[in-house]
């Protein structure tokens, strides 16, 4: 039914695609920035890390490399007395000049400090002289079972030879001994040149670096001889360095100049060591220091840095879960806010509806048909078009209430409206209820013609459904209608349509009922 006001659908209520709720999003905000900040803090601990391992690396590979070249030195010049000495010897023979001999080896231990004491030994490892002003006291000195000794008889090298550290026979002090191979013209073992270095000239020196508390330096040979050690313990130079396979060299061996990884020793300590070869000898200079010493500053800034951020992220959790509690709240309200403006337009639009129609009928009320009729003859003058306008009334209604009942009588009109709305066809042609049982019908820019039909239609229409009307001479409800149509100047007033229209309304009455009139026609 066209003149029956439609309902606005408003957005409200039925919107497409979900919105995100401003709390979630701020959830979403608050989870993101606590993720990075607890990314970028754990990435800086762990590259400050590394840098601090990386800097100690370079540190103790610098120690490695001063000890290796004091070492080389010191062996150097040891090497260089040696070797005097045994052209001293091939000079004057082994035992030809003593006495000239034995002041050389006096003047040659006094002006070298490392060196303790100078002796030569024949090939029986028997004590021929030495730089000592007096003999040893206890029985005749004997070296034929030092390892040096053996080393020397056996091997035709005539390099210097840097052996483990032994007790002194001469003196019971740690000595180092440096030695050479004496042979006769013919090549055959002649006895042992031995230069006794001090070990604490080397024990001293290495006093004298920094690598922490628990830190080692280590110089031994490449076959994993311990020489020296700092700290120093008797004990260390008493037992092999390490097992045959996990010697100082073959570890060096394996892992070159390369930053090692920590290795936990036989005193508990983890440490990482640098290595460095000597030039001359095949010896090498171990640099350990303990990884906690390492990253001890590291720990004690990175425990601070970690700790401001837990507070960090503490302080926005708690701030940030308050906010997104109050935003909850308030996206709460607003989706009631929402729910209560949908109801109270809904409701408006249905008082609206009420306000505009009949309850009865469902057609348009006389406000409505008064609205309109005022609106389409405005129209009708400025488009210059007719607008015509039929007004119905149902015959012998009263009689019909009095037999039939009210009751009937409100179904009968809601048949008649029924029909009129059936008899329209433009989405601008309205039907209404004028009041009681009388209706009209409003017909913009149709000529009288048009009218006729339509009422006639809707007379048809209602006598189609053949109502009992025991009062009517028809005996079914039927309608009187009368047509006016008009094509409205500037001066008239609507009032002119409704009052012709009435007139063949009245009209159709006169001649008997159930009747369309155009009386102007
Ligand atoms: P006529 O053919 O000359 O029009 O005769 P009539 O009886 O229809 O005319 P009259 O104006 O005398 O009576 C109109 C009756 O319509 C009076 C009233 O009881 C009845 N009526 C008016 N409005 C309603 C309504 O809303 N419901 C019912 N059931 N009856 C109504
Ligand atoms: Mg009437
Ligand atoms: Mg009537």
């Amino acid at each position: 039914m066209p003149s029956v006001i439609t309902a606005r659908r408003l957005p409200f209520g039925c919107a497409g695609r979900r919105r995100r709720s401003s709390a979630w999003l701020a959830a979403l905000f608050l989870a993101l920035v606590c993720l990075s900040l607890t990314a970028v803090q754990g990435w800086s601990i762990y590259s400050s890390r590394k840098a601090a391992l990386a800097e100690a690396h370079t540190a103790t590979q610098n120690v490695a490399r001063a000890m290796a070249d004091h070492a080389d030195g010191v062996f150097d010049l040891v090497d260089t007395v040696l070797v005097d000495v045994i052209e001293q010897i091939d000079h004057d023979g082994l035992h030809g000049a003593r006495t000239r001999l034995r002041e050389h080896l006096i003047a040659a231990a006094t002006r070298t400090a490392p060196i303790q004491t100078l002796f030569i030994f024949d090939e029986q490892g028997r004590w021929v002289l030495n730089s000592l002003d007096q003999q040893p006291a206890g029985p005749p000195l004997n070296i034929a079972d030092r390892e040096y000794f053996n080393y020397h008889r056996l091997h035709r090298d005539g390099a210097t030879r840097v052996g483990a550290p032994v007790r002194s026979r001469a003196g019971g002090q740690w000595v180092i001994p440096v030695s050479r191979r004496l042979q006769h013209p013919d090549g055959s073992f002649a006895g042992v040149v031995l230069a006794a270095v001090k070990d604490d000239y080397f024990r001293n020196y290495y006093e004298r670096f920094d690598v922490g508390a628990k830190g080692v330096i280590a110089l031994a040979s490449d076959d994993g001889r311990l020489i020296m050690r700092r700290p120093f313990a008797a004990r260390d130079l008493e037992t092999p360095a390490g097992q045959p396979g996990d010697s100082l060299f073959s570890r060096w061996q394996k892992q070159g100049g390369a930053a090692t990884p920590a290795l936990r020793e036989a005193d508990g300590i983890e440490r990482r060591y640098a290595y460095e070869h000597l030039r001359s000898y095949p010896l090498l200079v171990a640099v350990g220091i303990s990884e906690r010493e390492v990253l001890e500053r590291w720990r004690k800034s990175a425990w601070v840095g970690a700790a401001g951020t837990a507070a960090l992220l503490a302080a926005l959790l708690l701030l940030g879960s308050a906010m997104i509690r109050q935003l909850m709240v308030r996206d709460r309200l607003q989706q009631e806010l929402r729910a209560a403006k949908g109801k109270l337009e809904a409701s408006n639009r249905s008082l609206q509806e009420m306000a505009l129609s009949d309850g009865l009928t469902g057609l348009s009320n006389r406000r409505h048909f008064d609205q309109r009729l005022e609106l389409e003859f405005k129209r009708a003058i400025r488009d210059g078009t007719s607008l015509a306008l039929v007004m119905l009334d149902v015959d012998y209604f009263k009689r019909f209430n009095d037999r039939h009942g009210h009751v009937e009588g409100d179904a009968a009109l809601q048949a008649v409206a029924a029909a009129i709305g059936g008899s329209l066809r433009r989405p601008a042609d309205m039907g209404a209820r004028f009041g009681g049982e009388e209706f009209a019908i409003l017909l913009p820019d149709t000529d009288t013609d048009g009218a006729i039909a339509v009422a006639e239609a809707a007379r048809r229409l209602l006598a189609e459904r053949a109502i009992d009307h025991q009062g009517s001479p028809f005996h079914i409800v039927t309608v009187s209608a009368g047509v006016a149509v008009m094509r409205p100047r500037r001066e008239q007033a609507p009032r002119l349509l409704v009052e012709a229209a009435d007139r063949g309304l009245y009209e159709a009455k006169a001649r008997g009922r159930n009747r369309v009139v155009a009386p102007d026609s």
